[in-house]
């Protein structure tokens, strides 16, 4: 039998899809010297380039379970990589810390016990008359916004992180092909890919990272797998009020499930959470705008400077994300519809595992 190694350097594995999840496992995977090609037609389009890139793992209020193991493991493993990636991006950082607010008592009350309970020096409640909630008081033409503080989370920037890892995998020689898998089969013990266009590209093992569109590759007879798509939008605004500072709020913070990132004296993007449509609706502004009792009068006169919008895809009947190994040598790693940036540290180490686990 060839030793690990071997096998490793041996073993080349095609990934389906460029979005965070596609290249964060290339990134993985070539890290460990297996030989990787990535193909995806249209990567610019995808949910990732829509993304606010807020990292809420420590504020999640379920500490047991799946879902809190990944976001746990990825909060240790996000400082380690930046610190790898800042060989090809200096600036590459996360913005700490990320605030939570609420103007929901019964909300507050419930995040006051999570953070009673948890006793983690890294998680504070907000005092009533701390300057920061006096800030966001003022700013937002309120009294009754209260919050916790988280400082292990944060927000990378999001567009950044996806050209830091493209000029990682350029500098790995890591394979990019811009094509469409159509199909997928397995065929003396490799796997055949095949694009639109007809060309059948070989490789030892495939990966999934396709979103939606995962599931068009496998039997749907062996593997029950749904996934409805869910719209995610965000919005710059820009405000035309001289005695509002966008800067005295915090830069990344959620009120009443809206995620907001203050970019300039006068300009702030809000991002929504679940849609469940594929097209943006009209009244974008509304739906984004309308958190609080009462819009304070300077998001209400704000105008929309851009607008942007991605599909995620998320999984029905079982929870998210999907990581599962189809059969010998297929990887499925999707379902993604929030935290896809969070997560892609710890679901790329579970693929990996899966790999190793394979060729040994
Ligand atoms: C407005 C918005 C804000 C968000 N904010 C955050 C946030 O703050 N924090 C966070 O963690 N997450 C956030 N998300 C969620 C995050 O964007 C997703 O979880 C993540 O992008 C999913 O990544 P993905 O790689 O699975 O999918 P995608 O980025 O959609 O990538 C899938 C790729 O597969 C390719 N593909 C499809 N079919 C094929 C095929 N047949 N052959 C080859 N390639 C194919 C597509 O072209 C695409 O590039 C946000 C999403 C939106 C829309």
């Amino acid at each position: 039998m060839k030793s690990l190694k071997e096998n490793f350097q041996k073993a080349n594995i095609v990934i389906i899809g460029a979005g965070i999840i596609g290249k964060f496992n290339a990134l993985e995977l070539s890290e460990l010297g297996f030989q990787v090609t990535i193909i995806d037609p249209t990567q610019l389009k995808n949910s990732s380039n829509a993304a606010l890139g807020l990292l809420m793992g420590n504020m999640y209020q379920k500490r047991r379970g799946r879902s809190w193991n990944l976001r746990k493991q990825s909060i240790e493993l996000w400082p380690q990589w930046i610190k790898f990636l800042q060989k090809f991006n200096y600036e590459l950082n996360i913005e700490k810390p990320l605030i939570q607010l609420t103007t929901n008592e019964e909300k507050f009350k419930k995040l006051e016990k999570f953070v009673f309970e948890n006793n983690d020096p890294t998680l504070l409640i907000l005092e009533r008359d701390s300057i920061l909630i006096k800030n966001i008081n003022k700013a937002f033409q309120t009294k009754n916004i209260k919050g916790i503080i988280s400082f292990k989370d944060g927000r990378i920037n999001a567009l950044s992180l996806l050209q830091t890892l493209d000029k990682y995998l350029k500098h790995k020689k890591v394979n990019y092909l811009q094509g469409e898998i159509i199909k997928i089969r397995k065929s003396n013990n490799q796997w055949i890919s095949t694009t639109r266009n007809n060309e059948n590209i070989k490789s030892d093992m495939v990966i999934l990272c396709n979103s939606l569109k995962a599931i068009d590759l496998i039997d749907s007879r062996s593997h029950n797998i749904k996934l409805k798509p869910v719209l995610g939008q965000a919005i710059e605004i820009e405000i035309n009020d001289a005695e509002v500072d966008l800067l005295s709020l915090p830069k990344q913070f959620n009120i009443n499930g809206k995620n907001i990132i203050s970019k300039s004296k006068n300009k702030l993007i809000i991002g929504s959470t679940d849609e469940y449509s594929t097209k943006p609706e009209k009244n974008t502004f509304e739906k984004l705008t309308n958190f609080l009792d009462k819009k304070p009068n300077w998001l209400e006169k704000g105008k929309i400077s851009k607008k942007w919008y991605g599909i995620r895809s998320r999984p029905d009947g079982e929870p998210s994300p999907i990581m599962k190994n189809l059969e010998d040598g297929l990887i499925i790693c999707t379902g993604f519809y929030k935290n896809g940036f969070l997560l892609a540290p710890a679901c790329s180490k579970w693929v990996a595992n899966e790999i190793k686990n394979y060729l040994y």
